[in-house]
């Protein structure tokens, strides 16, 4: 079983309300391999919600408890980003998943790339909060953008 971004599927839970549908990704789970997550709204979040960024660091500091998550303006979300990657490593654990496909740059699901914390369309280096914790639980994240050429 493959864990998948819900708004990769065309799920309505992006912050804005709308979706990152990607047909090829939507064509694992109609096959029936995928397990289709938010981490955001797991965590809590309300959608529509205000866009969130990883402030000073990435999602390993969040998760050993100095980075934080702030909305734009300012509110720190920080607990709900951090229970959401648990909700969705406990569902991973539970289907025994062993590879997830993540929305790419997203302070919770970016893998590798996410953005820097400016909300100014920059980017640095580092995962997402949920992406960090499945990594670190022995889970393989790839993203829309390297998942392609992957036998699943
Ligand atoms: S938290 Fe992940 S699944 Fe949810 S909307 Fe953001 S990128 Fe998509």
């Amino acid at each position: 079983m493959i864990i998948v971004s819900a708004c990769l599927c065309g799920v309505n839970c992006k912050y804005s309300g709308g979706n990152n549908l990607n047909n090829d990704i939507l064509k694992l789970f109609k096959e029936g391999k995928a397990i289709l997550v938010c981490p955001e709204q797991l965590g809590g979040l309300e959608t529509p919600r205000e866009p969130h960024e990883i402030l000073q660091g990435t999602g390993e500091s969040v998760l050993s408890g100095t980075g934080k998550v702030i909305s734009k303006k300012g509110k720190n979300s920080t607990d709900n980003f951090v229970k959401g990657a648990y909700e969705t490593l406990k569902i991973a654990q539970s289907c025994n998943a062993k590879v997830a496909i993540l929305k790419a740059k997203s302070p919770s699901c970016g893998c590798g790339i996410i953005y820097d914390g400016t909300f100014s369309g920059n980017k640095k280096e580092g995962n997402g909060v949920t992406a960090e914790l499945l990594i670190k639980n022995g889970i393989k994240v790839y993203t829309e953008e390297n998942f392609k050429d992957k036998n699943f």
